[in-house]
């Protein structure tokens, strides 16, 4: 397995084979994000070259992968004929495999349309993980995030219809105490209107040497304080009502991990945090958060 740089993948995908199939983000424009910035300039991994690891990695690992996650940043960018050549190698190399899945932009899932999101779905990608971070518009804006709210709903539509799984991830913070509200609210109503499979909330760590971080240098940006967070996620469920999702806020940047199914769970996951934010309910210490 080589990996070029740092590697990141969702919380769920802990135990998957990462294959890395382009390396950094085709966007990387976020203000917050500090992810690829060792790999500023975006490529695709060459075929031949991901080709040969998968046949490898088959040789070497075969039944005992289920799931792989398609790194970099947004996989989904590569060429749909790319991705077939990937999942037919996925599959070959794997016998035993359950899952694939990415991370993927708004824009790349419109670009790719209804017939070629069913072809990959066809042939065994199963899950995109969407991060609008933010439905509220002004929000989307500062925080320079690809893709409108409407766009996230459209490319969302597009997914379902195709059979493929979504993970929805909002961003705690991402409005600072400015938009606060606004955008917990807003965010909300985005992740009802998506309606993902697996919905969860991270929280905004300001990064050193990100564009966010010189704003709040100057000023210009002040995160909400930590009841300030919690009120943020009391919002976000106030308008957030999926279908029938599951609900995680287990990533490490937050101050309170919840879990449940909503709508069922909604009620019980309120009255946490009301009793969280009554300090009725011990927070993650600053020391184990991480990014
Ligand atoms: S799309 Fe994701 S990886 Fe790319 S810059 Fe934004 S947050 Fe970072």
């Amino acid at each position: 397995m080589t990996h070029v740089g740092k590697v990141y993948r969702p919380p769920s995908e802990a135990h998957s084979y990462l294959l890395q199939a382009t390396i950094g983000c085709s966007w990387n424009r976020c203000t917050y994000c500090d992810m690829y910035r060792d790999k500023p300039v975006f490529r695709v991994r060459p075929l031949v070259e991901t080709l040969r690891e998968i046949e490898e990695s088959g040789r070497r690992y075969g039944a005992r992968v289920d799931k792989v996650f398609v790194m970099d940043g947004d996989a989904l960018v590569l060429p749909t004929e790319h991705w077939l050549e990937l999942l037919g190698a996925l599959r070959a190399a794997f016998p035993g495999l359950r899952r694939v899945s990415c991370y993927a932009m708004a824009g790349n899932v419109i670009e790719k349309g209804p017939a070629d999101l069913a072809r990959l779905r066809a042939a065994g990608l199963q899950l995109l993980y969407m991060g609008p971070e933010s439905g509220d518009p002004a929000t989307l804006k500062r925080i320079a995030k690809e893709g409108t709210f409407e766009e996230h709903v459209e490319a969302a539509v597009l997914a379902r219809a195709a059979g493929l799984e979504l993970s929805a991830i909002f961003l705690l913070g991402a409005g600072g105490v400015e938009r606060s509200e606004a955008h917990a609210r807003a965010s909300g109503r985005l992740a009802t209107a998506m309606d993902p499979r697996w919905l969860s909330a991270l929280t905004l760590t300001v990064v050193p040497g990100t564009p966010i971080a010189r704003l709040e240098e100057r000023g210009r940006f002040v995160l909400p304080d930590v009841p300030g967070l919690l009120q943020e996620l009391r919002w976000f469920l106030d308008e957030a009502h999926p279908t029938a999702a599951t609900f995680r806020t287990n990533h490490a940047s937050n101050y309170l991990p919840l879990a449940g199914e909503l709508p069922r769970d909604h009620e019980r996951l309120c009255g946490v945090l009301d009793a969280a934010l009554q300090g009725r309910v011990p927070l993650r210490p600053e020391w184990r958060r991480g990014l």
